[in-house]
């Protein structure tokens, strides 16, 4: 069965075309610019194609129709009809508390998802377009939506709710909802295979360490934390988030630096975390790089980050009374060496024990505890379309 996994931007659209009886990409790339000048598609295939074609591409059908007849070229092309593709798995940013699992999308699912969107305005109504004109130009394919968010609504209230007035989360539905919920779901389970253990038997801490972060409880199977709140800001250090900071710092410095509210939302979500400490970079090596050559902020920066990611761990250990495994995934969590042995260094009281060799890896599937670590600490490489990809195939096999 083929399966056509779509992550539908704004002005972006990244796609991945597997077949699912051995789990292959055939296809994969991304659409870019839409409706900007120097729009393009980027295209890569499993035979080893590796083409940008350029064109102009005004709105997504048009980028989506130019997908569609590259996939079937002559030249380049991979499925013989469109037929061949038996679903569109769409990664949708929020479900709010509408969602917990993925689910087949009809017309009621697509008006849930637009009343949802006043909580993720810059997503949702992107995704939306998505599935739109994918219902439009494969209009016998089925279309499966997977929420960002859904695997944490099994979080208990003392978990998701604010300490703010309740009518907050009455009237507007302010709570913690949680991100990045696929790659945790993912990780954790596999997670579980690879100790040989069942998932509903295990405590996990996954930390998802990437450009954006978030770390997640898995208890028995479902997640009961995550550090991700009622927006992806809350939580880790991230690339240019600040992640937790005393709310009363929004005021005060919208007062001193006489901000509007649109203003500091960019200084919190795009000028600060591991860019605005450092001053050098949101990405991770080059603040590793300029640490190494000495600049005092840009160590801070790596301090914070990991010190942050270690409180973490130890409150989530805390509620979930013990802990069997530390998960690391995303790109800072699958490459970064010394950042995990930073994090993890000092926790050997709560039963961790890195094997500093084994730690030296990048990119794959590893235990990096020692054989005698109670808690099993793991690397694992996250990949969240192909879980899009086997959640619309199991979707598919229910009707
Ligand atoms: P996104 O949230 O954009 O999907 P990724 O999961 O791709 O982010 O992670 C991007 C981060 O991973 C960047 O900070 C990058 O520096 C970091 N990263 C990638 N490779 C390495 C590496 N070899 N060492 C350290 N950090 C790395």
């Amino acid at each position: 069965m083929k399966i056509f996994v779509i992550n539908c931007g704004s002005s972006s659209l990244k796609y991945k075309l597997f077949d699912m009886r051995d789990e292959d990409v055939l296809a994969e790339g991304i659409i870019e610019r839409i409706g900007i000048e120097n729009s393009f598609l980027q295209y890569e295939t499993k035979e080893g194609t590796d083409i940008k074609i350029e064109h102009e591409i005004p709105t997504h059908k048009e980028g989506i129709e130019l997908l569609i007849e590259t996939l079937l070229s002559d030249e380049h092309g991979v499925l013989k009809d469109m037929d061949e593709i038996k679903a569109v798995g769409h990664r949708v940013a929020h479900g709010g508390e509408k969602f917990a699992h993925s689910t087949l999308i009809d017309d009621e699912v697509m008006k849930k998802i637009e009343d949802i969107s006043d909580l993720a305005p810059l997503h949702n109504p992107a995704n939306l377009m998505g599935i739109e004109v994918c219902k439009e130009l494969m209009s016998e394919t089925s279309q499966v939506a997977v929420f960002d968010t859904a695997f944490h609504q099994t979080m208990p209230e003392e978990a998701y709710t604010y300490a703010l007035p309740y009518e907050y989360y009455e009237k507007y539905g302010v709570r913690r909802y949680g991100f990045h919920g696929t790659s945790h779901g993912y990780v954790a389970r596999r997670a579980a295979e690879m100790m040989d253990k069942d998932f509903e038997d295990l405590k996990i801490v996954t930390c998802h360490l990437g450009n954006g972060a978030s770390i997640a409880a898995v208890k028995n199977g479902q997640s009961v934390d995550t550090s991700m709140g009622f927006t992806p800001l809350e939580g880790l250090v991230m690339g240019t988030r600040c992640g937790d900071i005393d709310p009363a710092i929004i005021p005060f410095i919208m007062d001193k630096e006489d901000m509007t509210t649109s203003e500091i939302d960019g200084v919190l979500n795009k000028e600060s975390g591991l860019y605005g400490v450092s001053g050098v970079s949101s990405d991770m090596r080059d603040i590793e790089e300029a640490a190494d050559n000495g600049n005092n902020q840009a160590r801070v920066a790596l301090d914070i980050f990991n010190y942050r990611v270690k409180k973490y761990i130890g409150s989530y250990s805390a509620a979930m009374g013990r802990i069997d495994a530390v998960v690391f995934t995303a790109g800072i969590g699958e490459n970064a060496i010394e950042t995990r042995e930073e994090i993890l260094s000092g926790l050997e009281y709560m039963g961790i024990e890195l094997d500093k060799e084994a730690n030296d890896c990048r990119g794959k599937e590893q235990i990096i505890s020692t054989s005698d670590s109670r808690v099993k600490a793991i690397v694992i490489p996250t990949n969240e379309e192909l879980v899009i990809a086997k959640d619309t195939e199991e979707i598919l096999g229910r009707y």
